[in-house]
């Protein structure tokens, strides 16, 4: 059977677009079709914007701090408009590059979105294409529950084109991606509550770095609210559907908002996708179910990045799709190793974190040690914040390697990077002690580390 290409990428993001335009180059026939912009969520909803509202979003605080320095702010202003209106035309830069990749590839780009007709052809606006494999990297997409009023919320989707900031706004959630956006919203100046229902944020963190950054918000100006859920939402004048929103908490409260986020999670982008028309099976929310090679229960298709639900970053993405392709043209069975991933929430302050967190050590029965330490880094010793940091490393006592480190304070995502390298190349506690510090920095804390900051266990 002959079919128009070798492989049929359905979605351009992060992990599509790998894959297509490697896959190209590397001699096959290949297409993409993209419903929305090119780049996926990282570049347009995710990611990127995100960090340009971050960047934004610092200098709230940093000019505050800037007087103990001698600087002087007075009539300093602050303009949504033109920090969004700029990262759009840096998202649409970005959009033109992506598009060069592809054609220079040699990829066809269809522009629409695909669904299944069966399992070597799918459908883009009425017309049909056949291909021997069929690569779905859709992506994922926000959830909000189901309760009264919830078409009054936004998700991150919408915060990165909204008319105006509010002066007043509830994000809701308690994962990277709320605690991300509270601390864009208060930086930007407005006053910021992030609800949580349970009892502390960042689930999956490292539980120190969870309570410390908790209370780093805090100080921060972020009025941090556990234990608390929403009961409905409705609008303050039912006049005014742009106007404030009123939230019933279940506690009985009652609370007016210019503006609610739901960050409360993400599920595979599947709904329109017509997987059953190809018998491809899906498991937990609709996650795309792959083996250990990234082939679906159909052998012709394959899936990567956030549709499998599996770990939602972009590089992850990025390096599945690469571990495809040496599956298809080298042969090698891929093994892909989700350990020791790197990662950084870019939350004000900032956590990085690489390896195992306590709690997953004792959880696996390892006998480690823990160095932990906080501190009051240089930077905020002249001003009057009492913002700190937090590192702690943990050591498997066995064979003296490094098998977590955790970071929550400025540039971690930056220092996290570093150590990534070091904890994957299987760096023992010796190793950390032999290199030379950087200093003043705070990353030489975790170089210094002596007995006297050993962690006292259970
Ligand atoms: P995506 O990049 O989501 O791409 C999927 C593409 O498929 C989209 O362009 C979509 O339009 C398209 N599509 C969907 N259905 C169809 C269809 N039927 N036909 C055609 N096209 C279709 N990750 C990090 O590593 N670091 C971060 O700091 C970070 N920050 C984030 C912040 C936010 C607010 C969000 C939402 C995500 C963030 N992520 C971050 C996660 C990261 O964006 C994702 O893990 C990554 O984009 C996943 O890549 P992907 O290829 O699986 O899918």
């Amino acid at each position: 059977m002959t079919y128009q290409y070798d492989l049929f990428v359905i979605g351009a993001g992060s992990g599509g677009v790998r894959a297509s335009r490697v896959a190209a180059s590397k001699g096959y026939k290949v297409a993409v079709a993209e419903g929305s912009a090119l780049g996926g969520t990282c570049v347009n909803i995710g990611c990127v914007p995100k960090k340009l509202f971050v960047y934004g979003s610092e200098y709230g605080h940093g000019f505050e701090e800037a007087a103990a320095y001698g600087w002087q702010h007075q009539g300093v202003s602050f303009d949504w408009s033109v920090l969004r209106d700029n990262k759009t035309k840096e998202i649409e830069r970005l959009n033109g590059i992506y598009g060069n990749l592809l054609n220079n590839a040699g990829v066809e780009l269809i522009k629409g979105y695909a669904s299944f007709v069966d399992a070597h052809t799918v459908e883009v606006n009425g017309q049909t294409y056949t291909a021997e494999r069929i690569l779905i990297a859709v992506g994922a997409k926000p959830f909000i529950p189901e309760f009264e009023g919830n078409d009054l919320v936004v998700s991150s989707n919408e915060m990165f084109y909204l008319d105006s900031l509010p002066s007043k706004a509830l994000v809701v959630g308690g994962g990277y991606i709320a605690v991300e956006f509270a601390g864009i919203l208060n930086g930007l100046g407005v006053k910021t509550a992030l609800a949580y229902r349970g009892d502390q944020l960042l689930r999956g963190f490292d539980q120190d770095v969870r309570n410390f950054a908790s209370v780093e918000y805090v100080k921060s100006g972020i009025d941090v609210r556990l234990n608390t859920d929403i009961a409905s939402i409705e609008l303050l004048d039912p006049q005014q559907p742009e106007g404030a929103r009123l939230v019933h908490f279940k506690d009985g409260q009652s609370e007016e908002f210019g503006l609610v986020l739901y960050a409360t999670g993400r599920v595979p982008n599947v709904d329109t996708l017509g997987l059953d028309k190809a018998n491809i099976i899906t498991g937990k929310n609709g996650a795309v179910v792959i083996d250990s090679n990234f082939t679906t229960s159909v052998p012709s298709v394959f899936a990567l990045g956030d549709v499998t639900d599996n770990i939602q970053l972009t590089p992850v993405a990025i390096k599945e799709a690469m571990a495809l392709i040496d599956y298809w043209f080298d042969g090698k069975p891929v093994n892909f190793d989700y350990d020791n991933i790197p990662t950084a929430v870019f939350s004000q302050p900032a956590i990085g974190t690489v390896g195992l967190t306590e709690q997953e050590a004792q959880t696996r029965g390892l006998d480690f040690r823990v160095y932990q330490t906080d501190f009051r880094p240089m930077k905020h010793t002249l001003s009057a914040s009492t913002s700190r940091s937090l590192m702690k490393l943990l050591v498997n006592n066995e064979n003296d390697k490094v098998i977590g480190a955790h970071m929550v304070g400025d540039y971690a995502g930056e220092i996290i990077q570093g150590l990534g390298v070091a904890i994957k190349a299987g760096a023992t506690k010796a190793d950390f002690d032999a290199t030379v510090g950087v200093h003043p920095t705070s990353a030489e804390e975790f170089v210094t580390f002596s007995e006297t900051a050993l962690k006292k266990r259970d």
